[in-house]
């Protein structure tokens, strides 16, 4: 059912769970052609130095703009993706329209990091950590003007193509942020062993703190642990000025979040910037 969710006043295309099979097959089908159909779009959402208030990075989003259905939402299509292997192909398109955005942003001198998800179905045995670090070189854009998330799990992946990659990117300069942090199994050695840079706060610890003392305990905890292991933290989800200030008070390092900006096209994202 399409419903008006006010999303950039778009209309979302969602979905149950357990999609019927009829329509998982026809969004599949529709989604092997989206690339080339050009309706495949890479949104920004800003996050936020909570010291300076500066927009400090932008993470990239998908978005898919269906020819008749609207605009489905990644959170409908990736998973998707992921099954019938799609993924890494439109994942490589993602990292290379985001790269080439960092370049453009480096080139009228924002310093502005671009953060890029990347889901375990895209650590397999292609080496797109190879061709992703090649593409960076041809841009001559620096690696470190890039995070790469990952989810908490895949610490815990056992491939030796996750290792390389992951180290790969490392060694190369890029930053890494643990997505979701506080929602899988925590693997908290692993944390030092990949060198993580960031941990961000799943939104589910964001969206009570006011209300709840077990939500403010558990961001807390995440907080003061992150900071003795020498990674930077970013609360997902911020809403309210009231959360803003218990983070700030909480010596939480970044913010994202609809109190800031919801997720929006490029032109959007430079009218944040002009702003300031
Ligand atoms: P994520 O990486 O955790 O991204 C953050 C999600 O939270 C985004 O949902 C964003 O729109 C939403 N969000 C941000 N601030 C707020 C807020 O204040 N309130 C609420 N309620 N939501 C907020 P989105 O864009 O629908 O993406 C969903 C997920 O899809 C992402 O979660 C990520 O796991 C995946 N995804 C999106 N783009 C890509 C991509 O290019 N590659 C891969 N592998 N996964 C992607
Ligand atoms: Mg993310
Ligand atoms: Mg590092
Ligand atoms: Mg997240």
């Amino acid at each position: 059912a399409a419903k008006q969710a006010g999303h950039n006043n778009f209309s979302w295309f969602t979905l149950d769970l357990q999609l019927a099979a009829q329509v998982r097959r026809t969004l599949i089908n529709d989604l092997r052609g989206a690339l080339a159909a050009d309706q495949l779009r890479v949104y920004y959402q800003p996050i936020i130095d909570l010291q300076s208030g500066a927009i400090v990075k932008a993470e990239a989003l998908l978005r898919w703009q269906h020819g008749s259905r609207g605009l489905i939402s990644p959170a409908v299509f990736i998973p998707l993706a992921e099954e019938v292997g799609l993924i890494e192909e439109i994942g490589d398109w993602v990292f290379r329209t985001a790269a080439r955005q960092a370049r453009t942003w480096h080139d009228q001198g924002h310093t502005l990091q671009v953060s890029i998800n990347k889901s375990p179905r895209q650590f397999g045995g292609d080496g797109s950590g190879n061709t992703w670090l090649a593409f960076l070189k041809e841009l001559n854009l620096e690696p470190r003007q890039l995070v790469i998330e990952i989810t908490e799990g895949l610490l815990l992946d056992q491939r030796s193509t996750v290792t390389e990659q992951l180290l790969g990117y490392r060694d190369a300069g890029m930053e890494i942020a643990v997505d979701d942090f506080g929602t899988g199994y925590s693997a908290l050695s692993y944390l030092q062993r990949f060198d993580i840079d960031y941990l961000k706060i799943d939104r589910s610890f964001i969206k009570d703190l006011t209300e709840s003392a077990d939500d403010r305990a558990l961001a807390d905890a995440i907080i003061v642990m992150a900071h003795k292991l020498g990674l930077k933290v970013i609360a997902e989800g911020v809403e309210t000025a009231p959360q803003r200030d218990w983070l700030i008070g909480a010596g939480c390092d970044y913010a994202q979040g609809f109190l800031y900006s919801r997720p929006v096209p490029v032109d959007e994202f430079n009218a944040l910037l002009r702003r300031g």
